[in-house]
């Protein structure tokens, strides 16, 4: 595909994802200022990743860490967001590359991060993955195990807790979804009351349940496919 054709597909895909966060938004009474749209460029290359920005995208999402540096290399204007597992020996070339990191999912993760960020002399902003949808495959904190990191999130110096985040078990229903989000901000306004941080984040909704992830309070959707569907070769 020529660049033309790629913008013209991205610009028209983006309107539509736009389009559909409005009216989630409006139908639950919500600015749309309130939800941020992190495009997953995972499954493409940075040349594609780069028109992004451009179309006024400019939060994109990466779940590998070296994909990330390599993107991020690549495309500068953007603002980075590590959705996946981050191994603790890449913390210090991940960190300084990303605005936000959505998938601290464990206490040692945690730990190395609060270390990293005492050191540098600045906190590093987070939110904690946690899997409220209770499958095996899926990382993060146990809904369980939330409201006791109060204290232990409270106290740390080098480590800014933003808010929750979750991924939901795919339903060919997304209305199936809304009881994992509904969870998530719950857990998150207990943990509000138990710490008193503004904890304002709740990354949630991908491609196939977004609209009730904003229902349900969203304020980062992480999307991929609808967006990329049928660019991964360019
Ligand atoms: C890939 C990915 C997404 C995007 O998923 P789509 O279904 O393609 O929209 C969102 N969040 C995480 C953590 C991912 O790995």
């Amino acid at each position: 595909m020529t660049d033309a054709e790629i913008r013209s597909i991205l610009t028209t895909r983006l309107a539509a994802v736009d389009a559909r966060i409005a009216d989630a938004c409006r139908r639950t009474g919500r600015e749309r200022s309130a939800v941020t749209l992190v495009a997953v460029t995972k499954t493409v290359s940075p040349r594609v990743a780069a028109v992004l920005p451009e179309l006024g995208a400019r939060d994109l999402g990466e779940n590998r860490p070296q994909e990330l540096w390599k993107k991020a290399e690549a495309v500068p204007a953007a603002r980075w967001h590590l959705i996946g597992h981050l191994q603790r020996n890449k913390i210090d070339k991940t960190v300084p590359l990303v605005t936000l990191v959505h998938s601290v999912d464990s206490p040692r993760l945690l730990d190395a991060l609060d270390a990293f960020g005492r050191k540098r002399g600045s906190p590093v902003p987070v939110l904690l993955e946690v899997n409220c949808s209770r499958e095996e495959a899926k990382g993060g904190f146990a809904p369980e195990e939330v409201p006791a990191l109060g204290d232990r999130v409270a106290s740390l110096a080098g480590v800014r807790v933003e808010g929750l985040m979750t991924m939901a078990a795919y339903h060919e229903n997304p209305e199936n979804c809304r009881p994992t989000f509904a969870e998530l901000r719950e857990l998150r306004d207990r943990l509000r009351t138990a710490t008193e941080l503004p904890l304002p984040h709740l990354s949630m909704g991908m491609s196939n349940d977004f609209e009730v992830a904003v229902e349900e309070g969203a304020t980062f959707v992480r999307i991929g496919t609808t967006i990329f569907e049928g660019l991964e070769g360019e």
